[in-house]
């Protein structure tokens, strides 16, 4: 691990391997909000192909335009033969093991098989000495990553065999020296340290492994975020971190109560998280906020009070006003709410979209009356909304939803979070569409002075959204002239 902390000197970071919590990463020196931390190239990564993003990639740079089919293959996509070339040392190798597949069964391939696959020839290639290894890229890493074998349970063992398998023969094996066991130990580490690769706006684009990102640990308070050009991931400091301190970022949405926060936690990497929102599990500032994010409204609707159980288990009392809300009416929304949901998402994915927004605004009816106004129900069913309001390119509309959902999404997050400054973005950018210049220049300022500290400025995305504050704000000018002149 010695030329590990070599490489993290260089980078004012120090590495380090405490008891009860493992591997951490430290900040060395004092860092700015803004501020590059880390930045990584991914040691393998693959493209997602699901149905949330259902078109073809580029295997290099996730673009989607002037897609070329390799031709040697015939599976992996390339937008450009510069790309081509980037890949070519992994990919070589990797053509001629897919190429000997069944098409059939090289198109039902998950990313995470195909990710896999990638993991063992890169092996393969480091111990040939095709790929040199480095100081910050070499296997060892990927040995080094946790892999949380004793935790898992025993279905989910027998399907990391089966898929281990199924690697097996794709790569026809003695070739790779990996056993069944390693490669089913593999699949855990990557279900525990593989990142989602996501574009400017955090959607996701593909799935790498960062082996250096992988030493940073969590928490529902972080410090720092990453973010991705491209394929490089880049961990940016949100705050002023101070030498000696834990550089943190979060693994799992933060918004939600400590018990949902913690539950997520638990379930895909296998740890109870103590950082300093959830060591007040418990504490009256953690009731309240675990009762205004997914807790009761009082059925009083002048009163903003927060409910909490009754001892007697009959209902919930406000604990402004002292009303009480039986558990029946309470469970009798939650019943007709969970069967409205059922409903709007059938109607959705069966593409009636008209149908589906009224069962969404129904749905939002019920849970005004049964939530608090932060709730994250209330919020997510907002999103939804959104989302069918774009694809129908009703931008008024979707506007208003989106000014709904900003006061939520900084209840419930960090002030200078990304999805924040991403959400103000959205603003602006229905307002830009509408011709609201004013309300648009004010929401895409508010969404930049989030988002260059979470982003940098550099990438693609950022560059755009500056050259469109510039926009707003001459034409914004304009106006006011003009008026002036009038
Ligand atoms: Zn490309
Ligand atoms: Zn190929
Ligand atoms: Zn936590
Ligand atoms: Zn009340």
């Amino acid at each position: 691990m010695e030329e590990l902390q070599n490489a993290l000197d260089k980078k004012s970071l120090k590495f380090s391997t405490l008891p009860e919590k493992g591997r951490c990463l430290f900040a060395a020196r004092d860092f700015s909000p803004g501020e590059v931390l880390l930045s990584e190239n991914p040691y393998v990564c693959v493209p997602n192909k699901n149905k949330e993003s259902p078109l073809c990639k580029c295997e290099w740079c996730f673009s989607t335009t002037n897609l070329k089919k390799c031709s040697g293959c015939h599976v992996i996509w390339y937008c450009s033969s510069k790309c081509q070339r980037s890949d070519w040392k992994l990919h070589s190798a990797e053509c001629k093991v897919l190429s000997k597949v069944d098409k059939q069964r090289v198109n039902s391939l998950t990313p995470s098989l195909l990710l896999m696959v990638k993991l063992c020839i890169r092996r393969k290639l480091e111990i040939e000495k095709v790929i040199p290894t480095s100081a910050t890229e070499s296997y060892k890493y990927v040995e080094a990553l946790v892999s949380h074998m004793s935790d898992i349970n025993e279905k989910q063992l027998l399907l990391y065999a089966q898929m281990a398998n199924l690697v097996n023969l794709i790569l026809q094996c003695p070739d790779f020296q990996l056993n069944v066991k390693e490669i089913a130990e593999n699949f855990s580490k990557l279900a525990c340290n593989a990142h989602t690769i996501c574009d400017g706006e955090l959607r996701p684009l593909g799935t790498g492994l960062y082996p250096f990102i992988s030493i940073i640990n969590h928490s529902c308070l972080p410090n720092s975020v990453l973010v991705f050009e491209g394929r490089l991931a880049v961990v940016r400091a949100m705050q002023h971190i101070p030498k000696g301190t834990e550089v943190l970022i979060s693994y799992v949405d933060i918004a939600g109560s400590t018990l949902t926060r913690q539950k997520a936690l638990k379930e895909q990497y296998y740890f109870t998280c103590a950082c300093s929102r959830c060591i007040k599990l418990g504490q009256s500032d953690d009731i309240r906020e675990s009762a205004v994010l997914e807790g009761y409204r009082c059925k009083d609707s002048q009163c903003d009070g927060f409910l909490l159980r009754n001892s007697d288990d009959k209902g919930f009392i406000c604990q402004q006003c002292g009303f009480l809300r039986e558990k029946e009416e309470i469970t009798n929304i939650t019943i007709k709410l969970k069967s409205m949901s059922e409903k709007a998402s059938a109607l959705l994915s069966s593409g009636h979209k008209t149908e589906a927004i009224e069962a969404y605004k129904m749905i939002e009816r019920m849970q005004l009356l049964l939530y608090q106004p932060f709730s994250i129900s209330l919020m997510r069913n907002w999103e939804t909304l959104i989302k069918i309001f774009m694809e129908l390119q009703d931008w008024r509309e979707a506007l208003s939803y989106c000014r709904l959902t900003v006061p939520a999404y900084e209840r419930a997050y960090p002030r200078s979070y990304p999805l924040v400054g991403l959400q103000y973005y959205m603003c602006g950018k229905f307002e830009w569409l509408l011709g609201e210049t004013e309300a648009a220049v004010r929401s895409l300022t508010k969404a930049l002075d989030i988002l260059r500290v979470t982003h940098g400025t550099k990438s693609p995305f950022m560059v755009e959204l500056v050259n469109t504050v510039e926009e707003a704000r001459a034409e914004a000018l304009y106006k006011l002239h003009s008026q002036v002149r009038d």
